[in-house]
């Protein structure tokens, strides 16, 4: 019997599966990029990103952090607790590029210490928006108090990547979270963490190993993913 898609977005399906707190996600091979102005399909996108995004979500299970991971599937699907999306895209920033450069002027590469953690309102017909505090109160997607516990999750969760990547030669420069709530009202990461998700540059460079490679045309993502691959120790 076909699973009943629950929802398309993106890069993602979401289908049903026999228990209702749990669903089937599956990771499409679509790259978009400018919030889906510029598009192109990859044949191995889905895969590589859900590697990716496994690699990482182990790496934050062994250090305690709360995700909506079940199981890994197959190389394009994995199983996760059933969340409502809260509508907001947590940014945390190491160092200024991407957007922040073009909104403030900021120099590609100034440091941002501490780190900086931004909030946009995950609302593609809007263009993603960057909110200030006060617009979210407004908003009641989240309580003042949850609001506090995501950014502070985002911050412990960029501790542990950037350390990580540090240690590897690789910079984490800016990246995405997106969190959700349970049934039973629990607060937990959820989508995905991959190179498109995330900026990396190699470390003491501004060589990207990200999605900008494609956002700027500046060669061959899939390989440029795969190098990202090789120097984590990822089998592809
Ligand atoms: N990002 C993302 N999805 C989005 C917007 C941003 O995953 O819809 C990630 C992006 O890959 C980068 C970080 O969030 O690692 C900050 O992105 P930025 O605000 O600089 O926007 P961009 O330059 O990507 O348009």
């Amino acid at each position: 019997m076909e699973a009943t898609l629950l929802y398309e977005g993106k890069a993602k399906k979401i289908f049903e599966t026999d228990n209702s707190d749990e669903v089937i996600i599956n990771f499409k091979d679509d790259a978009t990029a400018f919030n889906g102005g510029k598009k192109n399909t990859f044949s191995e996108k889905g895969r590589v990103n859900l590697a990716f995004s496994k690699f990482f979500f182990d790496l934050l299970h062994q250090k305690g952090i709360t995700t909506h991971v079940v199981s890994f599937i197959d190389e394009i699907s994995m199983r996760a607790k059933k969340v409502d999306i809260i509508p907001l895209e947590v940014v945390v920033r190491n160092f200024a590029a991407g957007s922040l450069c073009r909104r403030l002027g900021f120099e590609k590469g100034m440091e941002l210490k501490p780190a900086l953690c931004e909030f946009y309102l995950k609302d593609d017909s809007l263009n993603d928006p960057i909110l200030c505090r006060e617009h979210i109160r407004y908003m009641n997607t989240v309580t003042e108090e949850e609001l506090a516990y995501i950014e502070q999750q985002a911050l412990n969760i960029n501790e542990i990547i950037y350390s990580f990547m540090d240690s590897k030669g690789i910079t984490l420069v800016d990246y995405k979270l997106e969190f959700g709530r349970t049934r039973d009202g629990q607060i937990i990461l959820a989508d995905e963490i991959s190179p498109d998700t995330c900026r990396f540059w190699l470390k003491g460079t501004m060589e990207s190993l990200d999605k900008d490679v494609y956002r700027e045309d500046k060669g061959d993502l899939v390989s440029s993913y795969k190098r990202l691959a090789d120097i984590l120790g990822l089998t592809l």
